[in-house]
């Protein structure tokens, strides 16, 4: 049986990102995708916030699984059994960065092998940041992300915005 696992920050999950995982799915018996806490990069929706969505986008997926994790990718990957590690790739600067890690996770853990897939074109331009960005200054996210996390996003934002206006009337 073959467990593979796809970890990542997901703030918040994008097309991009579902596109790996609807692709990764019919590869494998078992796809856990991982949402890692990442404190570093002070995430806009909570560890749980990102694992809902994620659960609510992958509904039809049989094969996969959403959990969260903290710590050393390679011992959540271990602890769900997982022998494979997904990744996508975008640009060049993905595939440095992505090559360092993995080079590293190999020395960590070598029975862990890494596999990365090429994104579809249309999302080579997608990031969570770039999204957040967007979303802030209330841009059109159609396409970009599912609908949910739209809203998500729209929601989180009004609510921001909404305080900012309330102090500036103080
Ligand atoms: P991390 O903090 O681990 O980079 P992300 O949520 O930003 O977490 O990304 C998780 C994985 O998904 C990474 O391998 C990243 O390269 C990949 N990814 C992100 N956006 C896209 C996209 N538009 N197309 C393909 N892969 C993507």
């Amino acid at each position: 049986m073959t467990i593979a696992v796809y970890p990542g920050t997901f703030d918040p999950l994008t097309c991009g990102h579902m596109d790996i995982i609807e692709r990764t799915s019919p590869l494998v018996d078992r796809l856990v995708v991982g949402i890692y806490e990442n404190p570093g990069k002070r995430p806009l929706f909570s560890l749980e916030e990102r694992v809902k969505l994620v659960e609510e986008a992958i509904g039809g997926l049989a094969n996969v699984r959403v959990e969260a994790f903290k710590g050393l990718t390679v011992d959540f990957i271990r602890r769900a059994g997982g022998r494979v590690m997904i990744r996508g790739l975008r640009a060049n600067s993905d595939f440095e960065r992505e090559f360092e890690m993995a080079l590293m996770n190999r020395k960590l853990a070598p029975e862990i092998e890494l596999l990365c897939l090429m994104t579809s074109s249309q999302y080579q331009f997608l990031s969570s940041s770039l999204i957040k960005e967007v979303a802030k200054l209330g841009g059109c996210l159609d396409g970009m992300v599912p609908d949910h996390v739209a809203i998500a996003l729209k929601q989180r934002f009004s609510a921001a915005i909404g305080l900012a206006a309330g102090k500036d009337e103080q």
